[in-house]
């Protein structure tokens, strides 16, 4: 166990949060025999300690003590644990687990389309380049001197436009090049934390005047750590005209590079330097031509060919008036064709049109290429993985996967954040019974925040789902708030059933029509409720949390009794004492709960133990009559002047 939490598994987004490790010790190695048992059920996504224990036959206090054993800790039997937990618990003890399961998950299940490489179909393609380095020192100029030459070679001398990269060809080697021209917006961010490296070559920007400043340090170590590799690119050149001046300006730069660690050409290292200017373009020509030479000597390549599944990124997505949706997708192998079917995020499309970054229709985008993809049936997110399926019935089917390990996941999260407040309103339990010598205890309190209710909502559209899911998380106060576990659309699933089993959420469905009588008074025993007004729902839900508000009562004097007399009887040999009263006000029942007052001060707080009139036992005693009482708990500390007060608890509404 120990070793498969180090070997990373337990690092999955599925895996839900056990509080704090310990190293596990020996203990659980008491249920391992060497035969492997078979498993007689099937392993649920979630389940409680307490449910496990039972399919396994097992005590469940002998469970959460093995669990804490193998290094779980503040495990109770109430504790949820996820299907990855369940295996390793199952492999403690000794059973055999069905044929390994593929980690999916929402971020990988695209995986399965991908084709694997042939490494006969590769073929050189062009370099995609990020310009990156300080603020001001000329990334947007080169940009746009290349942009400038891309339109000019090409043949309708158009304007391109902005899709996040174009390509230029080089005026010597007739080269193309792919520059991404948004090097530092969030859909980058996006692929590099999910580990793509789109890029090939690096140019790093540095002005002759400026030399290294803070953000050209934060470029040099993300070139460092991305493995790419890097030219450098001094600009601003022809602001020193003097040769021997800008020479010596040049040295300077180049000696601050070396300080940081680049291996220039200089120092026997290989990466390249061009001084240039952008804005004169002198060198630009110059710069293009590094950048191919560095690429023949990576040799980049990719499948360039139909005969494997097109894979890219989205660099940028729009809709535009005229012609719907449109993303940006930088080509990464393959060979993309009008008619072909793209999954991506939580959609898919069929190629309608594709168009380069000077709104030209072309046939088809090849490696490195970025193109306008047309023909999206929602709107793809920037940053992330197109991947091309075999047909439409696979891109919907895919789609249906990932949207349901979402679903997965977000109620991963959900089980997760109530395992750990379950922990806490255990820390605050045991706070308090730590607590009986008085100690204040708000600032526990204050710490676990309001008490959660938790809702799942299923609603006919998923415009509906969100509203709904917005309106309500925001109501509560701060004793009592609204939990939305999951939002989805359709008529509540099993698995709907299931998370709201063990979240202890009512579900809220939303104009869904009739649901069937067997979903409604289904066996798990979970609420379910029906609207098709939204003001309606938000009602209910309001009522629901204020039923969820702590209960205040107040004490109502409801009837007077004065003690006149104290008789005693011996009965049995034991001498009983009994107080004679009379009722002043109000009634006393012989099931009333009574104060017992002395000067003002209470001195017994309970119910009756008999009510006699005369010799005989009553129910009731009214205003002006007399009467005998004793007490229950056996106590006789009473005497003439006391009074008993006849009080009742009443509930006072609360409001939210
Ligand atoms: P960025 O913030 O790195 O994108 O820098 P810009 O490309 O916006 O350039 C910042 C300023 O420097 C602008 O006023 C440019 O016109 C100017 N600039 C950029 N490159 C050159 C160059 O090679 N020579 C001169 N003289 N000015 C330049």
């Amino acid at each position: 166990m120990w070793r498969l939490a180090q070997s990373g598994r337990l690092q999955s987004g599925f895996l839900l949060g056990v509080r704090r490790y310990a190293k596990p010790s020996k203990k659980a190695s008491t249920t391992i025999s060497n035969s492997l048992k078979k498993l007689n059920f099937v392993i649920p996504n979630y389940i409680s300690v307490n449910k496990l224990s039972n399919l396994l036959n097992c005590r469940s206090e002998r469970l959460v003590k093995d669990l804490t054993g193998l290094g779980f800790a503040n495990v109770t039997q109430n504790y949820i644990l996820s299907r990855d937990y369940v295996e390793l618990i199952l492999q403690e003890y000794n059973y055999e687990l069905p044929a390994s399961r593929k980690q999916l998950n929402a971020q990988t299940v695209y995986d399965e389309l991908k084709s694997p490489v042939n490494p006969k179909l590769l073929q050189k393609r062009p370099p995609v380049v990020t310009i990156m380095g300080h603020v001001d020192h000329g990334k947007t100029t080169i940009i746009d001197h290349l942009r400038k030459s891309s339109v000019v070679s090409q043949e309708h001398g158009g304007i391109t436009q902005h899709i996040g990269a174009f390509q230029v060809v080089t005026p010597v080697s007739k080269k193309k090049i792919t520059f991404l021209d948004t090097p530092g917006h969030a859909a980058f961010l996006k692929m590099r934390e999910r580990g793509a490296n789109i890029t090939d070559i690096i140019v790093l920007v540095v002005s002759v005047e400026d030399s290294i400043m803070p953000q050209t340090i934060e470029a040099i170590k993300h070139a460092k750590n991305s493995g790419n590799e890097t030219i450098i690119a001094i600009t601003k050149i022809d602001k020193i005209k003097q040769p021997r001046e800008r020479e010596r300006a040049l040295e300077r730069v180049t000696a601050d590079l070396i300080a940081h660690d680049i291996q220039l050409e200089q120092v026997g290292g290989d990466v390249q330097v061009v001084p240039l200017s952008a804005r004169s373009g002198e060198n630009m020509d110059l710069l293009e031509e590094s950048i191919v030479l560095l690429s023949d000597v990576m040799d980049i390549r990719a499948e360039d060919s139909n005969k494997v599944a097109a894979e890219g990124w989205v660099l940028e997505s729009q809709v535009k008036k005229s012609v719907g949706i449109v993303a940006t997708v930088l080509l990464k192998k393959g060979c993309l064709q009008k008619g072909n079917i793209l999954v991506c995020g939580n959609t898919y499309c069929r190629v309608r049109n594709l168009l380069d970054s000077a709104g030209r229709p072309v046939t088809k985008a090849m490696p490195a290429d970025a193109v306008e993809v047309l023909g999206w049936k929602e709107i793809p997110e920037a940053g992330d993985q197109v991947i091309q399926a075999k047909n439409e019935a696979q891109a919907k089917k895919y789609n249906a996967k990932r949207i349901a390990l979402l679903e997965v996941e977000e109620q991963a999260i959900n089980v997760e954040k109530l395992n750990l407040e379950r922990g806490l309103k255990r820390d605050e339990d045991d706070a308090q019974d730590e607590n009986e010598d008085g100690e204040d205890i708000d600032s526990t309190k204050q710490e676990l925040g309001p008490k959660k209710v938790n809702f799942i909502v299923k609603a006919d559209v998923s415009g509906s789902a969100e509203a709904i899911k917005e309106s309500i998380a925001s109501l509560g106060n701060e004793e009592v708030v609204c939990n939305v576990v999951s939002s989805s659309v359709g008529p509540p699933a099993e698995s709907d059933l299931k998370m709201a089993q063990i979240t202890d959420s009512k579900i809220l469905c939303f104009n869904l029509g009739s649901l069937p009588t067997e979903v409604i008074n289904n066996r798990k025993g979970v609420d379910i409720r029906q609207y098709n007004v939204i003001y309606k729902l938000i009602e209910d839900v309001t009522q629901v949390l204020t039923d969820n508000l702590k209960p205040i009562y107040e004490t109502k004097h409801v009837a007077q009794i004065d003690v006149r007399e104290i008789f005693e009887f011996t009965l049995k040999k034991k001498v009983i004492k009994i107080a004679g009263c009379r009722v002043e006000n109000g009634k006393i029942f012989r099931n009333s709960t009574v104060q017992i007052l002395r000067n003002d001060q209470v001195i017994f707080d309970g119910k009756l133990a008999t009510l006699k009139q005369g010799k005989d036992d009553t129910l009731e005693v009214t205003k002006g009559n007399e009467c005998g009482i004793t007490f229950e708990k056996g106590f006789e500390d009473y005497e003439a002047g006391d009074k008993i007060m006849v009080y009742e608890r009443q509930r006072v509404p609360r409001y939210l």
